[in-house]
């Protein structure tokens, strides 16, 4: 057993910026994040940050997560990596699996004196039929694969959204060597920065706004794209079907906790 003043659950942005807060005021705190690296989302985020100055806008990610980890050093915040919590009982007690340097896995129960949950949100999915087929992802996982793995998820790409995650890893997926064969956003109009959209379309990029995904067809992996125009009320108008050959299928359709 092991305990602690306060335990953070999560090292993305948020757990890190709350424990950095945290020791400032004088707290021992220990933060485990189950990936092998903390930062959460920050180290695939080699794109400059949108939004306002408060949220670091025209910043780096992976700059974002140097300077917190930095931070958390010098302030002797302890993390544990590899850590994952799997339930919380009585006492704020916390079972956290751990992976130890053989590479086997410990059980630690942490008892601290106040605890702090920042798992971050998971992506919105689109459900269609050929949407569970191999090639079928979230651009949050296209984009790890990229910029986590150095992975290329797939040749030929169609991104569902153009909100601003949807532009930011169409555009990181193009520089990884992927064609985009186009972005489906069911709204008449791009939902992110012109920027970001403007990156896209001077490449022949084409978005289609006011279409949607019918369909994707594949047997080994997903082999096309059915998209069809949509009405205001995002039922789709018979006959503007198109076909799209893609071997992937990126969906930026927004985030939930
Ligand atoms: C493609 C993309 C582009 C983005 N671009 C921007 C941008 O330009 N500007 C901006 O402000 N925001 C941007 N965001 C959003 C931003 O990344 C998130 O708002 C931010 O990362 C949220 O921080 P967080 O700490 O809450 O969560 P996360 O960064 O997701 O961190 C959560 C951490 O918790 C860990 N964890 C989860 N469950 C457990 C568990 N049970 N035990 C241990 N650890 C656990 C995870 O491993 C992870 O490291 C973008 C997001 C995406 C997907």
């Amino acid at each position: 057993m092991k305990t602690c003043e306060l335990l953070v659950i999560g090292g993305g942005p948020a757990g890190l910026s709350a424990a950095i807060e945290a020791a400032e005021a004088g707290v021992k705190v220990l933060v485990i994040d189950a990936n092998e690296k903390a930062g959460g989302q920050l180290f695939k985020q080699i794109h400059k940050f949108f939004g306002s100055s408060m949220h670091r806008a025209g910043v780096r990610g992976i700059d974002i997560g140097r300077e917190l980890l930095e931070k958390c050093e010098k302030l002797g915040v302890e993390i544990w990596l590899d850590s994952l919590a799997i339930g919380i009982y009585d006492n704020l007690r916390v079972a956290v699996d751990r992976k130890t340097s053989f590479n086997t896995h410990e059980m630690i129960l942490v008892e601290p004196k106040k605890l702090v949950i920042a798992t971050g949100a998971s992506e919105n999915a689109v459900r269609f039929p050929g949407w569970t087929l191999p090639g079928v992802m979230g651009a949050g996982a296209a984009q790890t694969m990229i910029n986590f793995h150095r992975v290329l998820p797939g040749r030929k790409v169609l991104t569902i959204g153009s909100g601003n995650v949807g532009l930011i890893v169409s555009y990181q997926l193009m520089q990884a060597g992927a064609e985009i064969e186009g972005i489906v956003e069911a709204q008449p109009k791009i939902n992110g920065y012109a920027v970001h959209a403007s990156k896209l379309t001077r490449e022949g990029i084409p978005i289609y706004t006011g279409y949607t995904v019918l369909e994707a067809h594949g047997t080994e992996r997903v082999n096309e794209a059915v998209i069809a125009k949509v009405n205001p009320d995002w039922s789709t108008i018979p006959g503007t079907e198109k076909t799209i050959e893609v071997d992937t299928i990126a969906i930026a359709a927004g985030l939930k906790n």
